[in-house]
């Protein structure tokens, strides 16, 4: 496998790409790889040839929120993307964001939901997927729908500025107990496990509800609040939307998405589910 640090070399390495007429399936993450990226990048490489980008962006975690922590594990990370056959990995020096004096904003979209709790963070996701789409341009990028709200923001970006980029969604994996897999989920001792597997059925058993005829979105988040309080954990929120994150219903529809976040013992979750 390849490693690329600059930004010159993997411009040129890209470009020759192109010459040589092939496609740039591009999947970036902040490493600390489980199989929710590896399913990304498996998804990347039937499309063609995949660049997998790994940098912890500064920009995209507020004051106070974990970026010094931040699980790091390089090593296994380049382990796990040479078993995959994973022809590049850019891993670019930290000026990739120095100095920045240009963001990306979504003031609308970036208000709502995550935003709400992280007033910076899609400003930082959004101007940081943008530097990483002029460097390596890319002509698929995958991303998951665990982090819905980023998948719909960096969607939008693409078709507000044109971008020669098509925005491919890849769906949640999860651990046997129903916990999406996360970097973060070091995170979590025994205890903190066993409450987020109770955070997932929870979604399950609210969309369930839903599926058996409850279609009133105040009482369907009303029931999953509630559970979740029970069960010991601090709810930021708990919504109905549609896919497009435009609308607030007073009854739910499928094809709908219910959207948490939750905190246990400090720690952050954020997961959602699809109503059908
Ligand atoms: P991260 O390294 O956490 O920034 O994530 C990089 C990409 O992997 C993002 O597009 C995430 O949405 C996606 N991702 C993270 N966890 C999962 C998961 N459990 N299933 C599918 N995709 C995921």
């Amino acid at each position: 496998m390849k490693i690329i640090t600059g930004i010159a070399e993997m411009k040129e390495f890209s470009h020759n790409l192109k010459k040589a007429e092939k496609k740039i399936s591009f999947v970036p993450t902040m490493g600390k790889l489980h199989g929710g990226h590896v399913k990304l990048i498996e998804s990347a490489k039937r499309y063609g040839e995949t660049v997998v980008s790994i940098f912890v962006n500064p920009l995209q975690f507020g004051h106070g929120e974990d970026f010094d922590k931040y699980p790091r594990d390089i090593e296994n990370d380049e382990k796990i993307l040479s078993d995959l056959s994973v022809p590049v990995l850019f891993y670019p020096e930290s000026d990739i964001v120095k100095n920045t004096g240009t963001f990306i904003v979504n003031p609308e979209y970036s208000k709502k939901l995550e935003g709400l709790f992280r007033p910076s963070h899609f400003q930082g996701v959004l101007t940081i997927v943008m530097k990483l789409f002029c460097i390596v341009e890319p002509d698929f990028a995958f991303f998951g729908l665990k982090d819905y709200q980023q998948f719909a923001l960096i969607k939008k970006m693409a078709e507000d500025f044109f971008l020669n980029v098509k925005i491919i969604p890849v769906e949640t994996v999860r651990e046997e107990s129903g916990i999406a897999m996360s970097s973060r989920n070091t995170y979590l001792d025994g205890s903190g496990k066993d409450a987020a597997s109770a955070f997932y059925k929870i979604l399950s058993h609210t969309a369930y509800l839903f599926k058996k005829g409850e279609k009133s979105a105040e009482r369907l988040t009303g029931f999953a609040i509630k559970e979740l309080i029970k069960n010991g954990f601090k709810v930021d929120y708990v919504e109905i939307t549609d896919y497009a994150l435009n609308k607030k219903y007073s009854d739910a529809e499928k094809g709908d998405i219910l959207l948490a976040a939750i905190r246990y013992k400090g720690v952050r979750l954020i997961d959602n589910i699809f109503l059908s």
